[in-house]
């Protein structure tokens, strides 16, 4: 039983050879100001690309998720070791909120909440705010070797402050989006499904059963004697 995150191929002929002008995604780190801020910039159209193909999303839903996975992808500079950092938004517009998450090796991944978005017309701008609405946004550090995750809340804004600066830039990171889903680990969660219900999937199917990742939306389909083993592993 092998398995792992599968990404979907991009097809697009103008988005591929947009991303042949534009190169590699990445992220730059930089000090501004002598050292006193650090920066990060970061360009990550494939990850964005990517991300969509693999969720089916629309536009709006792209711009909304994806502007959650640019902020994860910013904020993995601030990671290091095995760091990881989540950010969850919660709102009343349609969207719903999202989750993402991202690692100092530079995975990002995550979905919105509610998607496709149920909308009675077309948007007419970019402004994403009415389908967002009001709400609140937490990011989540897991540091490594902590047992104790550190929750804040932050308010995000885009200022024009480089133009004041001098920047110096310090190196590139990699970001991508990537999951660390795998059928080994949906089937652990099977295993450890409560008693009566890994029975009630074996004995009434259906057959294959299929599970799949919110973060990445890929599906893993599970034969019966695949669920079998499971049903056996959680006795
Ligand atoms: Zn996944």
């Amino acid at each position: 039983m092998m398995g792992a995150m599968i990404k979907k191929p991009l097809i697009d002929p103008n988005v591929l050879q947009q991303l042949e002008r534009l190169g590699p995604d990445e992220l730059e780190l930089f000090l501004l100001n002598r050292g006193n801020y650090r920066g990060a910039l970061l360009s990550a159209t494939r990850m964005i690309n990517e991300m969509r193909v693999n969720h089916n999303y629309g536009v709006l839903e792209t711009l909304i998720c994806g502007h959650a996975y640019l902020a994860a992808g910013l904020i993995s500079a601030s990671l290091k070791g095995q760091d990881r950092v989540g950010i969850e938004m919660d709102c009343d517009g349609p969207a719903g909120g999202f989750v993402v998450d991202s690692s100092a090796g530079g995975s990002v991944r995550g979905y919105l909440r509610h998607a496709p978005i149920q909308i009675d017309a077309p948007p007419e701008s970019f402004d994403t705010r009415p389908f967002i609405g009001d709400g609140t946004l937490s990011v989540t550090r897991f540091a490594e070797g902590s047992k104790q995750p550190f929750t804040g809340h932050i308010s995000l804004a885009i200022h024009d402050y480089f133009h004041d600066f001098e920047a110096a830039e310090v190196g590139t990171r990699e970001v991508r989006f990537d999951c660390g889903c795998s059928k080994e680990r949906f089937a652990r969660f099977l295993a450890a499904m409560p008693i009566d219900e890994i029975k009630e999937i074996r004995e009434q199917g259906p057959f294959p059963l299929r599970t799949v990742c919110h973060n990445c939306n890929t599906t893993y389909e599970f034969s019966e004697s695949e669920i079998e083993r499971a049903y056996q592993m959680s006795r």
